[in-house]
């Protein structure tokens, strides 16, 4: 297996070509972006898209019939196909996209839209109560809006490994049972970094559960596809995924029931969002998402390692990054600490002092979730080595 030292080697020039890629990380060069969790930035590339749309096509989509109408209905059409062959959808006929702001409207969209329909007394949901909130509250209306109806649903609340941040797969295959009926998961933990090993969670919840899979922090950071995973809801950002803000969809499967419909009038599209969304996804398609992939897990490995010699520092979740079939698998570029004394609030100021922007909080994370703060560090495809260690030159002086 090759180390994560050898990993950045091998990949330093594909990785330094990328770089060059992103207008406000190359104009910055004093300043290491260690947000991307929060929002990615943009390649060259998505901008061009996005104002070359709004210079010459510009037009609303799905109504008239003059030409830059009907590009800006093609595109958006076209778009719908794109989000299918970037998940690697095997039966795209078989499938719907509908677009949506970003993951939190999408899961929204699922609970009310979706969701309701198909449950009936007695039935149970599984909610993942230390991931995104994001990815809690629509489930738990949306339970609330059947009961109201008279409709009683069980909330089962996913079982973590102690201390990993992890699903306790062996803990679920336990609790659920036949009316489990739908399975609310995460694919990569926006707290923990923690690829949430998806095939095990079909494993444990059988074939006919309904797997709703928040990609908000897997897309543009590893392949991800569909079949493999054998999911049958994928909700994601735009906006994380190197396109614009406020672009966003759910792909579905219509394999196991009704098409997935969004109810009513959805009026005007985010058009320049959309075309942002299928100028991002062809630039991580060309970069190579398996390559950003490992880029990021090594170098979320260096830091890991690194932070692990200064004592004053506590890891979240995983303490190492493992291999790809273990129980709790790779870190895919972020990385939550704690330090001892100085509180998560003081520690992101004093990091911003030194040119590195972090977040640190509680990161949006469920009633189960850590009960401080932490600071996170989430890296993209345009992240150094040399970053990472200044940052750990930076926390070794805050001994
Ligand atoms: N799910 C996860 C795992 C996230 O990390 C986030 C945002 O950080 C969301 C959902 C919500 O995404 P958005 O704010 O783009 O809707």
């Amino acid at each position: 297996m090759t180390t994560p030292r050898e990993e950045l080697e091998v990949l330093r020039e594909w990785q330094s070509r990328l770089r060059a890629h992103f207008p406000i990380i190359t104009d910055h060069p004093e300043l290491a972006y260690l947000d991307s969790a929060a929002t990615a930035q943009k390649p060259q590339a998505v901008l061009d898209a996005a104002w070359t749309y709004l210079t010459t096509t510009n037009a609303n989509a799905g109504r008239a019939t003059y030409p830059w109408a009907n590009r800006t209905t093609q595109l958006v059409e076209e778009a719908r196909e794109r989000i299918k062959e970037f998940l690697h959808d095997p039966a795209p006929e078989r499938s719907s996209t509908h677009f949506t702001s970003g993951t939190t409207e999408a899961l929204r969209a699922i609970a009310f839209d979706w969701l309701p329909a198909h449950l009936t007394d007695g039935d149970e949901i599984v909610v993942p109560l230390a991931d995104h909130q994001a990815n809690i509250t629509p489930w738990l209306e949306a339970r609330r809006l059947l009961t109201d109806r008279g409709v009683r649903v069980r909330v089962v609340e996913m079982p973590y490994q102690a201390g990993s941040g992890d699903y306790d797969h062996r803990a679920l295959a336990a609790l659920a049972g036949p009316r489990t009926r739908f399975v609310a998961v995460t694919h990569v933990h926006h707290v923990y970094g923690g690829d949430m090993n998806i095939h095990r969670i079909r494993q444990a919840v059988g074939p006919e559960a309904v797997i709703c899979l928040d990609a908000a922090q897997s897309i543009g950071h590893l392949p991800v596809s569909v079949a493999d995973l054998d999911v049958d809801f994928v909700a994601f950002s735009g906006h994380k995924a190197l396109a614009l803000p406020g672009s966003g969809a759910v792909w579905a499967r219509q394999a196991r029931g009704p098409v997935f419909r969004p109810g009513g009038w959805s009026g005007t599209p985010n058009t320049v969002g959309i075309v942002s969304l299928v100028a991002a996804l062809d630039w991580l398609d060309a970069a190579g998402t398996d390559r950003i992939e490992r880029w990021t897990v090594a170098l979320a490995a260096r830091l890991t390692d690194g932070l692990r010699q200064l004592d004053a520092y506590q890891v979240l979740g995983c303490q190492t990054s493992l291999a790809a079939d273990s129980d709790v698998q790779r870190r895919l570029g972020t990385v939550a600490f704690r330090h001892r004394e100085i509180t998560s609030g003081d520690l992101g100021f004093i990091l911003f002092s030194h040119g590195f922007m972090v977040r640190s909080d509680s990161h949006c994370q469920g009633s189960a979730g850590e009960k401080t703060g932490s600071v996170r560090v989430s890296l993209h495809v345009h992240n150094t080595p040399a970053e990472i260690d200044r940052l750990l030159s930076a926390l070794a002086t805050l001994q």
